[in-house]
Order: structure tokens, then C-alpha cells, then sequence
């Protein structure tokens, strides 16, 4: 039987999203599309040709207005794929209307750039007694990512001790400088220090201090940053074992260099400064001159490589496994008008949503995606658009 799910947020990724579950209608029957500015949502649900998007306006800071527009479409499931400082006032607003969540995304707090899971976490105990389900990031990093290292630990592993997520974007938008998603999200992201799990503890290092040439499927070595990104945090809490757990990512020279000037200026600054009698966040102003993530699609030229290192045990022998996708922006966007970074994420959300309103993935409380079982995932995501591949016992070249 078809649910209803109400998806909020109409950017680069919230397009993919609604495409995506527009093409499963037999799962998602009914569709709202609701963002901050409605033309968007509008311009979306036109394009979409098999069945009708509903749309509205929302303001998901506003607990009252997203209980109201709930009770008024009575969606079975909402798909938080606006920002990540919107997640505790959708999962406060499911709470009281007893509607399972989604996201792709953890919280930060817009005056403090900083996440962590423990916000969302803390709300356990009552998703479980109000018995509904909230799946925290379930983009690809996070989201797919930990699903490949369920995989490798349920089909692979004994024990895995090493882990590497190596993330690149071998793609060309022909802008001088853009971000692949929402600008202010992705500059606090890579300005903050970085930070890995090294045996029981965390290690913190100035911001890209650390990097290295990384060898990608298709692609060839790129210069790869050690950052600090959600996932490793639930990683390291859901399999224990693990000695070492680092995420790596890459950006070219020209980025490097505008994101330099930027901070040296002033713009990525979070702080309100005073301009013509009025605050402005310096880093809110330059997202607004800066192009839409969902605007870079069609020239988009390259292919994204994202994918798990891992070392482990195997009937007590060392063992090493590589599993990783690699997308074409331009697949992605005869496939969804988008661009890589926004299709990478947003697939795996649909098929997270879908596999919750199945029943497969359904259990009260609040959960990371490696805490589902990663076969049906596995088995499905492929015929999505993201197709995943592995290699046993490859070489690993990090240092172990
Ligand atoms: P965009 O900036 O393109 O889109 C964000 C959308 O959310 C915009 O339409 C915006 O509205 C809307 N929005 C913002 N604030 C509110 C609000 N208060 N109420 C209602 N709507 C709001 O970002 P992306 O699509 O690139 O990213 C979306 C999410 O996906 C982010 O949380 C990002 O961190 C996450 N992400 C996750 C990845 C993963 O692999 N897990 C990878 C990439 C992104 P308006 O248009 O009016 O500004």
C-alpha cells in the first residue's frame, strides 16, 4: 500500500530526492514538497510529469508551523532534507505528531560550528515510546558510507580495526569557485579542525594539515584532506573494534585558494558584524553570491569516487577491502537534472525512506544507518544509480 511522505527542503538535493520517490509511486504515493520559498518547490513539482507534487511554503525553524502543515497533509514519514540546524525542530515536531523522520544530515547549532550526534541521540528514548522511527544521515557520507562498513563487518569481517572513507569529486562545474552542497554547511565543515579516531580516543589537528596523493578507481591520485566529518562518530560507537577510523576528502588548488582568501577576508566568519546599521553573518552573505548547488548540473563534467578502506581479521588472517560508487555528474543529471554531490545524496535517502515505509528497516528509536541490516540496501541501491563495487585483499596504501 502507498504512503505519503512529506519531503522539506527544495535544493540541490531536496530535487533529487522528490525525483527519486516520484519514480517509485507504487512505494511513495503521495508527495508534498515544502522549503523556505515555495517558487522553488513549484519549479520542481512542474518538471515532474507521472504524478502531482503538493507543495508549500514552510519555515522548518518554526515547530507550530511544521506540527501544522503535518496535521494537514498527515504524511507517514518526513524527509528533513532542508539543513542540518533544522533536524531538532522536525524531530521535535514528529515527536508530536507521531510521524517517522529522516535525514541526511546531523545537527549543528547555527551560532557554533560544530556537530555531533548527541543532540539527536538524546532523543531516543522518546521516539521509542511514542513508537516511531527516526534514521539519521542517510545520504552517501553519511548514510551509504556506513552501510558499506555494515556490509564488510556482516560479510568480510570478524573484526575490523582500520578504516579509511575516501571521498573525491573528479568533477569540473566550469565555475571559478562553488560548492557541491549548501555553502554555508560545507565551508563550517572544512574550516573547523580536523579530527580522527586513533586508539580509544580522538585526535584533533589544525584544519587540512594532514593530507596526501589518494588513488581512485577511474580517476588516478588526487590530493586528499583528512577531515573531520559525522559518521566516524557513530562508527566508532557501533563497531567497537575499531583502532583507527579517518574520513578523506579532496579539493583542487583553485578551491584551496578562494577558500584562503575567503577566510583571510573575513567571509566564512559566523559572527555577525554591523553593515549600513544592519547584523549580517559574513558567511550568509556570501552564500547568497555564491551559485546553487542544484544550479551546477548541466555542465557539469567528471565523476564523484566515494568508498570504504578497510583492514581487519578473518578466521583469525589479516584481510583488507575496498568497496566504493563512482557517478558521473552527467548520469546524474539525465537521471535527476542534478549534479553528483546532490544525486549521491540524495538516492540513498530515497531508498532509506523506502525501505522504512516497507517495513524493512522499521523499529522505533533512533538510529545510524550501519544499525540496519545492509543486505536489502545493498541489493537495491544499484538499480537507483549508485551501483557499488569491491575488491578483496586489494593493497591498501595507507600506512597501517
Ligand atoms: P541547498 O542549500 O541546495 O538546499 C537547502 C534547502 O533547504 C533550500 O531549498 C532552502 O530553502 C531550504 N531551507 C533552508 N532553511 C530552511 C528553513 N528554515 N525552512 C525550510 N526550508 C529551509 O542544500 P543541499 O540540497 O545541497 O543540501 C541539503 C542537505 O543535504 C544539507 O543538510 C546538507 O548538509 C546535506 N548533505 C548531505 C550529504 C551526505 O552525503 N550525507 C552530502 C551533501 C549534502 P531556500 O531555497 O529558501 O534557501
Amino acid at each position: 500500500m502507498g504512503k505519503r511522505v512529506l519531503i522539506i527542503g527544495a535544493g540541490g538535493v531536496g530535487n533529487v530526492v522528490v525525483r527519486k520517490c516520484a519514480s517509485v509511486p507504487e512505494v511513495f504515493s503521495e508527495i508534498m514538497l515544502a522549503s523556505r520559498t515555495k517558487s522553488k518547490c513549484d519549479a520542481i513539482a512542474a518538471d515532474i510529469k507521472n504524478m502531482k507534487i503538493q507543495t508549500a511554503a514552510l519555515d522548518a525553524d518554526n515547530v507550530p508551523e511544521i506540527v501544522a502543515l503535518i496535521n494537514e497533509f498527515k504524511p507517514d514519514l518526513v524527509m528533513n532534507i532542508a539543513l542540518p540546524y533544522q533536524d531538532l525542530t522536525i524531530m521535535d515536531a514528529c515527536l508530536e505528531t507521531g510521524v517517522h523522520y529522516l535525514d541526511t544530515a546531523n545537527y549543528e547549532p547555527k551560532d557554533e560550528a560544530k556537530f555531533e550526534y548527541s543532540w539527536q541521540w538524546a532523543y531516543q528514548e522518546r521516539f521509542k515510546e511514542k513508537g516511531i522511527m527516526a534514521l539519521l544521515g542517510c545520504g552517501f557520507d553519511p548514510g551509504q558510507s556506513q552501510i558499506y562498513v555494515a556490509h564488510a563487518a556482516k560479510h568480510h569481517f570478524d573484526e575490523i580495526h582500520y578504516l579509511d572513507i575516501v571521498d573525491c569529486n573528479a568533477g569540473d562545474h566550469g565555475q571559478a569557485f562553488a560548492t557541491n552542497f549548501n555553502p554555508e554547511i560545507n565551508i563550517r565543515e572544512i574550516t573547523q579542525d580536523g579530527k580522527y579516531w586513533e586508539n580509544g580516543e580522538w585526535k584533533i589537528i589544525p584544519a587540512m594539515s594532514i593530507h596526501k596523493p589518494i588513488e581512485y578507481p577511474n580517476i588516478g591520485p588526487k590530493e586528499s584532506y583528512l577531515l573531520y566529518h559525522e559518521e566516524l562518530e557513530s562508527l566508532v560507537k557501533n563497531f567497537p573494534t575499531i583502532k583507527r577510523a579517518r574520513f578523506w576528502m579532496t579539493f583542487g588548488a583553485q578551491y584551496l585558494k578562494h577558500l584562503e582568501v575567503m577566510q583571510n577576508i573575513g567571509i566564512t566568519s559566523i559572527k555577525p558584524i554591523l553593515f549600513q546599521g544592519r547584523e549580517i553573518i559574513p558567511i550568509e552573505f556570501l552564500k547568497a553570491l555564491l551559485p546553487e548547488p542544484g544550479s551546477l548540473g548541466e555542465n557539469y563534467s567528471g565523476e564523484t569516487s566515494i568508498g570504504c578502506q578497510i583492514k581487519g581479521i578473518k578466521d583469525g588472517k589479516d584481510k583488507t577491502y575496498f568497496i566504493w560508487n563512482n557517478c558521473k555528474h552527467q548520469d546524474a543529471y539525465n537521471d535527476a537534472k542534478a549534479q553528483g554531490v546532490s544525486y549521491t545524496t540524495g538516492v540513498p535517502a530515497m531508498l532509506g525512506a523506502k525501505l522504512m515505509l516497507e517495513g524493512i528497516w522499521m523499529k522505533p528509536g533512533v538510529y545510524n544507518t550501519e544499525e540496519m541490516d545492509p543486505d536489502p540496501f545493498m541489493s537495491q541501491i544499484g538499480g537507483y544509480g549508485l551501483p557499488w563495487h569491491e575488491e578483496i585483499n586489494p593493497v591498501l596504501p595507507h600506512e597501517y
